[in-house]
Parts: C-alpha cells; sequence; structure tokens
C-alpha cells in the first residue's frame, strides 16, 4: 500500500527547515531527493568496499567489482534489456548522448540528416550541432504547438531515406509532455534510421522496456531517480554499441596496448575509460531497487493524482497561465503570472521555504516558442503532498500581492 507518510520518512532532508518553514521542495525535474536507503548504501561503499575494480587480485577489490557488476546487472534487469552488456555506465545522461554523438561522427556523411525535436533539452540539441559541424549532416527539427506536443503530421515530412537518426525525450523537462516515442521508433526505423531516446525526465516517472521499445539508445541519469549525482547510463543495442567508434581513452577500455597499436576491450568496458564512479554506479542499483519496491505504477498513480490537484488549484488564481496543455503530461507543472517575472516569484516561494525551478530549465528553443523569458517550474515527486500543493498556492498568491 502507498503512503505518502511512511515514504517521507525516508528522506532525511523532507525534515528540515528552509527559511525558517518547513521545506517544500517542488524541484524534482532538476534532481530528486535522496532516500536514506541509497545514503546508507553510500556509506556502507566507503566504509566496507571501497577499492578500484576489475584490476585488482586483492578482496577488497574483488568485491567492489562483484558490487558493481551486480548493480549493472539491476539495471539490465530493470530496463529489460536483452545483456548486461548493453549497459554502459555513464556520468549522466549529458555523457550518454555525447557518447552516442561522437559515435555517428565516423559512421555519418555529408547530405545524411538527424532528426530533433522542438522539446529537446539543452544536451540533446547541443552535440549534435556540434556533430553537424564536424562531420556535416542537417539538422532538422520536429515542430511544436501551444499545447507543447510534437506535430507528428510534421515528422512524418521530414522523414526520408537520408535520415540516419532521430533523437527525442522521453518526457519533456520543460513543460512535462510525454512523447508518442513508441510511434516516433516505428516511422524512424521505416526509413531505416536509429533512434536515441533521452529518458532522463521519464525514467523517474515510469519503467521503461527497451526491448518492447525497439529502442537502439536510451540514456538516464541517476540523479533523477533518488540516485547520487554523476553517474548515469547508456543502453545501447548490442550491434549498434559494436559499430561505434569508443568515446575516450584511457586505462579498463583496451585490450592491448603497444606504441604500434592498441586493441580495444569487449563491451561495455570499450566504453567505460578510466576508473569510474563506483560507488555512484554502485547506488544506482540500490535507488533502482528501492523505487522499483514502491513500484512504478503506485509512483505514476499518485504523482498524476498531485498534478491534477495542483494545475485545477493553481489556475483558480487569475492571471496565471500553464505552458504545456497535453493530455499526455507528467507531474511537471511550469507557470508564469500575467506580467511578473518568473524569477522574482521564485525568490518570494523560497523565502516561504519552496524551492521551485526558474528560468529556460536548459530548454530555451521552447520559451522562445512562446516567446517568454522563462518559466516557474513545479514539478512533484512521489514523496510530494497535497499540503504541499496548498502551501505552493498559496505563496504564488502572495507573491501575486507583492509583486502586482
Ligand atoms: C536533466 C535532463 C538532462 C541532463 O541530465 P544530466 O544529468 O544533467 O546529464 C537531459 N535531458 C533531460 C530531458 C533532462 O531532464
Amino acid at each position: 500500500m502507498f503512503n505518502v507518510q511512511d515514504i517521507r520518512k525516508d528522506f532525511p532532508i523532507l525534515s528540515r527547515k528552509v527559511n525558517g518553514k518547513p521545506l517544500v521542495y517542488f524541484d524534482n525535474a532538476a534532481t530528486s531527493q535522496t532516500p536514506k536507503q541509497v545514503i546508507d548504501a553510500i556509506a556502507d561503499y566507503y566504509s566496507n568496499y571501497n577499492a578500484n575494480i576489475h584490476r585488482g587480485v586483492h578482496t577488497l577489490s574483488q568485491e567492489a567489482t562483484d558490487l558493481y557488476e551486480q548493480s549493472r546487472e539491476t539495471i539490465r534487469a530493470h530496463f529489460n534489456a536483452k545483456f548486461t552488456h548493453e549497459i554502459i555506465f555513464t556520468s549522466g545522461t549529458t555523457h550518454g548522448i555525447n557518447l552516442v554523438a561522437n559515435g555517428f561522427s565516423s559512421l555519418l556523411k555529408q547530405g545524411d540528416e538527424i532528426i530533433v525535436s522542438a522539446l529537446e533539452h539543452h544536451s540533446n540539441i547541443v552535440p549534435w550541432q556540434m556533430l553537424c559541424e564536424r562531420t556535416g549532416p542537417v539538422l532538422k527539427v520536429i515542430p511544436m504547438n501551444e499545447e507543447g506536443e510534437l506535430l507528428m503530421d510534421e515528422f512524418d515530412n521530414l522523414l526520408s531515406k537520408n535520415t540516419k537518426l532521430v533523437f527525442v525525450n522521453h518526457i519533456s523537462n520543460a513543460l512535462g509532455t510525454i512523447n508518442p516515442i513508441e510511434h516516433i521508433i516505428e516511422k524512424a526505423h521505416a526509413v531505416g534510421a536509429a533512434v536515441l531516446i533521452d529518458g532522463a525526465q521519464s525514467c523517474p516517472h515510469i519503467k521503461p522496456d527497451v526491448q518492447k521499445l525497439d529502442v537502439d539508445f536510451y540514456v538516464a541519469s541517476a540523479h533523477k531517480m533518488c540516485g547520487p549525482t554523476g553517474v548515469g547510463i547508456l543502453y545501447g543495442k548490442e550491434e549498434w554499441l559494436k559499430k561505434l567508434p569508443p568515446y575516450q581513452g584511457g586505462g579498463e577500455m583496451i585490450a592491448e596496448v603497444t606504441f604500434e597499436k592498441t586493441t580495444y576491450a569487449d563491451l561495455p568496458h570499450k566504453f567505460e575509460a578510466g576508473t569510474p564512479n563506483i560507488c555512484g554506479g554502485i547506488v544506482f542499483g540500490t535507488a533502482i531497487d528501492y523505487m522499483n519496491q514502491i513500484g512504478f505504477d503506485a509512483i505514476a498513480n499518485y504523482e498524476n493524482e498531485l498534478l491534477h490537484y495542483a494545475t485545477e488549484k493553481l489556475l483558480e488564481i487569475e492571471g496565471l497561465k500553464i505552458y504545456g496543455t497535453s493530455p499526455q503530461k507528467t507531474s511537471v507543472i511550469s507557470f508564469n503570472l500575467e506580467g511578473i517575472h518568473p524569477y522574482d516569484v521564485g525568490t518570494i516561494l523560497d523565502k516561504m521555504g519552496i524551492a521551485v525551478r526558474t528560468g529556460h530549465h536548459c530548454a530555451q528553443p521552447i520559451m522562445d516558442f512562446y516567446k517568454i523569458p522563462g518559466t516557474v517550474r513545479a514539478s512533484f515527486a512521489f514523496y510530494n503532498t497535497k499540503e504541499e500543493i496548498d502551501a505552493l498556492v498559496e505563496g504564488v498568491k502572495k507573491a501575486k500581492m507583492m509583486l502586482s
């Protein structure tokens, strides 16, 4: 049974005060909070297993290696990848996208086309622009509508035999829109293009099945799903990971090194140069276990309830406009008060202990579409409550009074 008060006891930070008020943490789309199960696992690692992995014959090194590889297997099972070596540890979503974009440099040529969406985070735009500058493919953009949804008819028109790669996020971090990725993957595959899905914002809310999706690449960050910062995964189909060249050179990713020639290690090590975030990799598995134990269906149901409650309450405030109104969305509300800068609203909310994000949310093209400098973004997680939403609504009303 889902009991939010019990769940909140797992998160020590939720009982602290900010500016003399109980913390209301609504910046979950930027990073999630950490349950004590994960905090304890971090302490356990440094207290008992800290050693470099894959190298030592000594016991500590072997124990750390076993835990790291067990976590990779936990992550494989969570995403339902076919093989454990299809899970590459990265430093996060940004790293995973750069790894793939760099790899495609050697596979693309002038005249090839790659497709992005209007709803992307900068980290799923800039690496591809850098790729285009290096290698010469053309970048095309799936446009969006006023509700913050992608225009699928336009996507059909962009696809051709020249399309080599399509990369979109599963869920928009700025608006919360859930994109029709099943449809996008099917259509892209029909013209022979590969698909990368940025799952940074979906993985906190849903459990993706990469085999069922038939997706070629899927990337995520641990810190948005109850894990630590500086660790994430790239899932890639084995055939693609074999085809892509290594990203960084260094230790761990080699089979043999001489000054004449170096041969590379097998998957997944080919893409894991240098000493990784060992503790982070291990406790990423702990975070996934924690979320699965609560259950992604229960999480999605509860967060939907929060989303609808907050949407209704916020819309009662005159002059408040919500950006991103697709019926297909997760618990993210981006909004503005008429004539008031989002930064000012955020500052007043902070004085009341309410943490929201203000600004362009690393998605400037979306803000340009709406012709606004940014929004106030409240993003809810399964440990938030309706009482906290009431506090937000009161805070926004107060901000409006003070600023108009
Ligand atoms: C947070 C986020 C990213 C970037 O993730 P990092 O952990 O900073 O690498 C990329 N895309 C989306 C949709 C995000 O929400």
